[in-house]
């Protein structure tokens, strides 16, 4: 067993909660450790797209400037193309904010740029290709991590420990926190079209009808799409063969026929089990969950990255100054559950009816009853007022995050294009040691994408 480093705060995880918390405390003066099992944030099927409220948190911490200038593409409008007529989901213009549009980026571009940020605090160590694999339980209180890179072990010890590590979280599996499963699972099966003559798309939309929900956005150079199906149900349309899923498709999305065209075999499809659930309780003694790993969010309604950052910034505010203390007190961390799980349940309320009105709107064969619904819900959803609601929800979420004075600053310090991330990649063997703390950056490497 190697040796042991120690932090005041120890992240799991570098998905957008964990790489947010990190930059939010290493600004506030906490020493702060984050572990990522990756060698990279190159992973596919992952949420691209940033929300109002997202870039306001950046805009606090004087970063909104320079993740604009990273060229996402700006997405308005949330559309749904029914049998009954379109409905306008969301119209962000219509949203009081700075930044009415959704900011669609690779989510590696997103992570690669909040950690390059956050590496310019000399208090903040990411260690790459780094897997935590147990909690270090010292008299019923968690004092760090045991972790693997390649062949070498060691300890990460911590006043706090944070799981950020996702849907699998493997901090709330070990802390044995309870869990509770929210809305029916579903399969989606996501592929790419290419794009030929099509405008460019200024709105997501989703395209009900034929037996299918799909959901497109415009990625620049290619679509990207989601075909949402009850659970278990991918396998059927699977062995109904390639040429009837492109005849639905085309039929559901008949402008993309000629790109539809294209698929050609199910290995251009990657198919994937979607559930959502939530702790009951977040926390435990020197123990947080926050963002997927402590409740997951389907990508109906595009608000996992939103809220997964909420809590960050939320955890960022109550913790900071306990733990430069070296205290983590359990009601700090059951205050930040009690500011936090009430818009994560209403998200996740919302979720679960949303997710089967699109596969009632979606149904090829529908009954009286449901073709009436077909017909009657674009009418009932364009009612006046409901919009704005709606498109308010979906930009903003419930309520604002504000970030805590200590980690804002403003004006914003400039990116040189030229500017190198200072990660560290944890050290392989025969390299130097981590726990020395000298950096090596880490390399490009294609992981196979990972739900
Ligand atoms: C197909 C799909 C599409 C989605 N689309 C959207 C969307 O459009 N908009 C939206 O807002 N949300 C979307 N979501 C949801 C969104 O991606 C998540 O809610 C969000 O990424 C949660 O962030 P997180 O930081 O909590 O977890 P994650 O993003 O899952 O990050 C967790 C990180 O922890 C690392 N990790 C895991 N275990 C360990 C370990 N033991 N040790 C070290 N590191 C570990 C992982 O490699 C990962 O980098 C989508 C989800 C899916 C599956």
């Amino acid at each position: 067993m190697a040796s042991e480093l120690q932090t005041d705060c120890c992240v799991v995880g570098c998905g957008p909660a964990g790489a947010m918390l990190g930059l939010m405390l290493a600004r506030q003066g906490v020493n702060v450790t984050v572990l990522e099992k990756h060698d990279d944030f190159l992973r596919d099927f992952r949420g691209d797209d940033i929300s109002p409220a997202t870039i306001e948190v950046l805009d606090e911490l004087g970063l909104a400037r320079d993740f604009l200038a990273l060229n996402p593409k700006r997405i308005q409008a949330v559309e749904a193309h029914t049998p009954g007529g379109t409905i306008v989901l969301a119209d962000l213009r219509r949203v009081r904010t700075s930044f009415p549009f959704f900011a669609v980026i690779p989510q590696w571009d997103f992570l690669d740029f909040v950690t390059r940020e956050a590496s310019r605090e000399p208090n903040f160590r990411l260690l790459l290709g780094t897997q935590a694999t147990e909690l270090i339980a010292d008299r019923n209180r968690t004092q760090g991590v045991r972790c693997r890179s390649g062949a070498a072990e060691f300890e990460v010890r911590a006043h706090l420990t944070v799981g950020a590590d996702g849907r699998f979280s493997r901090v709330r599996e070990h802390a044995r926190l309870p869990l509770v499963v929210t809305a029916a699972p579903i399969d989606l099966l996501w592929f790419r079209l290419p794009k030929t003559r099509q405008a460019a798309q200024d709105a997501i939309s989703i395209h009900l009808g034929g037996g299918h929900a799909m959901a497109r956005i415009d990625r620049g150079s290619y679509w990207q799409v989601a075909c949402m199906l009850t659970k278990g149900s991918a396998k059927e349309v699977e062995q109904a063969g390639i040429t009837a899923f492109r005849d639905t498709a085309a039929r559901c999305m008949p402008d993309l026929a000629r790109a539809i065209a294209e698929l050609r075999s199910w290995d251009q499809l990657s198919v994937l089990s979607v559930q959502t659930n939530r702790l009951r309780r977040w926390y435990g003694p020197g123990l947080m969950c926050i963002g997927d790993a402590a409740h997951a969010m389907s990508p109906i309604g595009g608000a996992g990255i939103n809220l997964a950052i909420g809590d960050a910034v939320a955890l960022a505010s109550r913790l900071a100054a306990p733990l430069q203390r070296g205290e983590v007190p359990v009601r700090a961390l059951a205050a930040v559950q009690r500011e936090r799980a009430w818009q994560v349940h209403f998200m996740q309320s919302l979720q679960a009816p949303l997710t089967k009105a699109y596969l009632l709107a979606a149904d090829s064969d529908p009954g009286r009853l449901t073709s009436f619904v077909q017909r009657a819900a674009p009418k009932l959803a364009n009612l006046p007022g409901s919009l704005g609601l709606r498109s308010r929800v979906t930009a903003l979420g419930l309520r604002k995050a504000h970030v805590a004075a200590a980690a804002r600053r403003y004006p914003a310090p400039t990116v040189s294009p030229g500017d190198q991330r200072t990660v560290m990649r944890q050290a392989s063997p025969g390299t130097s040691s981590p726990m020395t703390g000298s950096p090596g950056i880490s390399p490009a490497s294609s992981n196979p994408p990972e739900v």
